[in-house]
């Protein structure tokens, strides 16, 4: 076997799709780590849940879990999930397989992850900052759009300097305001 293909069957994914309160996502991951959470597809405005408390049903609907390419990383990310919308972003967080960007924008995205806590928000610009570069926001608005793991990686709490929303890749602005007011309306009751 020549290495490259040694590489490329280490990193088979098995997949699930999940559905939740934004509609449905679809989660990668392979042996080593978790490769993605992507929207495949969300809920219109009038069909998201009024009342957070009301957040509606997370259930798995299929996974592969019979395969050989079966991850245990599939696993703990379903159940970080289920955790996310119950009102808590778990401290357990699944492993990241090697990532998709390049190191500069895993690097923000890590960064968005430690540093942008449930039920907080940042701009990018302040999330550049935390990187130690102050004029990166750009650069950082073009990894938080391209990040493959949604929810996990916060891209929904990085928002324009002026307060609003700015855009959202899974779904748009109503999904991201959505996530958001869901986060504030838990971590009020201090939980
Ligand atoms: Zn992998």
């Amino acid at each position: 076997m020549v290495p490259s293909k040694a590489v490329n069957a280490s990193h088979q994914c098995a997949a699930a799709l999940m559905k939740t309160p934004i509609g449905e996502l679809e989660i990668k991951a392979c042996r080593l780590g978790l490769h993605s959470i992507t929207a495949l597809k969300t809920h219109g405005v009038e069909n998201l849940p009024c009342n957070p408390s009301e957040k509606g049903e997370v259930a798995v609907e299929r996974t592969d879990q019979n395969t050989e390419n079966y991850s245990e990383h599939l696993e703990n990310t379903l159940s970080w999930i289920r955790t996310y919308f119950a009102g808590k972003d778990s401290v357990e967080k699944p492993v990241l397989c090697s990532p998709v960007g390049n190191t500069a924008t895993f690097g923000y995205w890590v960064a968005a992850q430690e540093k942008v806590k449930f039920g907080e928000r940042a701009s990018y610009g302040q999330l550049a900052s935390m990187c130690g570069q102050e004029n990166a926001s750009r650069a950082v608005g073009n990894a938080m759009r391209k990040n493959p793991y949604i929810l996990l990686v916060p891209c929904h709490r990085i928002v324009k300097s002026d307060g609003s929303f700015g855009n959202y890749s899974a779904g748009g602005p109503p999904i991201k305001e959505w996530l958001l007011n869901f986060e504030s309306s838990f971590a009020k009751c201090g939980i």
